[in-house]
């Protein structure tokens, strides 16, 4: 009966905007304990906005966003994408930099105009001498308000923070609230701050946030789901999601993301919306109770 289970669920999840690349993650679907979801851009729209600026005594607002605008011009990172349009609509044009280089889970850092820029998270700021105490209170509550705040610092002189709100996808809240009833736990991995990460995963209704995780560190931590868990299923976007997607019981790709993710997983959202996951399970549960 199998093949024919496969053919009926391939059929209808490819109606649903889900793409079968593994015949086995139909069956698996109806087995999976726990799901690991990447944040931005799976949870989130991997979208995000300027939202706050704040800057330091004698600094300019263009001043800091024509470093930061500058620098970010080498990185892929969404959070860059944010910075640079907020430069482009205040009309400022961005400068030449040398010797960028990204540093992975902290930020970027680069010479402008003979001056060494950096931008990002508190790691960054310590590993450079920067300090930053008297903004502590101000990172804090952009951070509660579920913002990623990132510092801009010239040579150890903090300049300002930078924080940008990218907002969840319109069904997120809905798809884990059905998984989380069907008694499936949800767990989000993600780089970003645990303040930050804790207030979207409130907002989402997630029940294990695991923040702070650098790109390598999401392999592991789907090992440690699956020890707690057993069957797990992993989603995400980006190319530093692939190895977690092959390490889970089912990899699922948001397939508005990288190539690379959507190679490593057996299925693909096409349309990106968490709900096809919903419908994949219940699609699994429903094909292998009929065949049986
Ligand atoms: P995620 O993909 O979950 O955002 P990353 O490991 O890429 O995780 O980033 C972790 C943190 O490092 C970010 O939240 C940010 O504070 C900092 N960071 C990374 N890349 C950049 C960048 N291009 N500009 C500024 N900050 C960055
Ligand atoms: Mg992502």
């Amino acid at each position: 009966g199998t093949p024919t289970a496969l053919m009926v669920g391939s059929g209808i999840g490819a109606e649903k905007g889900i793409l079968i690349r593994n015949g086995e993650a139909v069956q698996t679907f109806k087995d999976v304990k726990a799901i690991a979801f990447d944040k931005t851009g799976t949870i989130t729209k991997g979208k995000p906005e300027v939202t706050d600026m704040i800057t330091a005594n004698g600094v300019d607002e263009k001043e800091i966003l024509y470093y930061a605008g500058s620098i970010e011009k080498g990185s892929e990172h969404p959070l860059a994408h944010a910075i640079i349009e907020r430069a482009k609509n205040q009309s400022i044009s961005l400068g030449e930099v040398k010797d960028f280089n990204g540093i992975v889970g902290m930020g970027v850092v680069g010479v402008i105009d003979g001056e060494k820029i950096l931008i990002g998270n508190r790691k960054l700021m310590v590993e450079n001498n920067v300090s930053y105490e008297t903004y502590e209170d101000q990172l804090v509550g952009l951070e509660e308000e579920a913002k990623t705040a990132m510092m801009v610092a010239k040579g150890n002189k903090l300049l300002g923070i930078i924080a940008v709100a990218d907002p969840l996808k319109e069904d997120s809240i809905e798809a884990i609230k059905e998984l989380e009833n069907m008694g499936i736990k949800t767990a989000m991995i993600t780089g970003d701050n645990k303040r930050t990460a804790a207030a979207i995963g409130k907002r989402v209704g997630i029940s294990h946030v695991i923040a702070e995780v650098l790109p390598d560190g999401k392999v592991d931590e789907v090992v440690k789901l699956q020890g707690q868990y057993d069957i797990v299923a992993m989603v995400g976007d980006g190319i530093n999601d692939a190895p977690a997607l092959k390490q889970s019981n089912v990899g699922i790709a948001i397939g508005t993301g990288t190539d690379i993710a959507i190679e490593a997983a057996d299925v693909t959202l096409v349309r990106g919306e968490l709900s096809g996951i919903v419908s994949a399970i219940k699609l699994s549960k429903a094909t292998f109770r009929k065949i049986k």
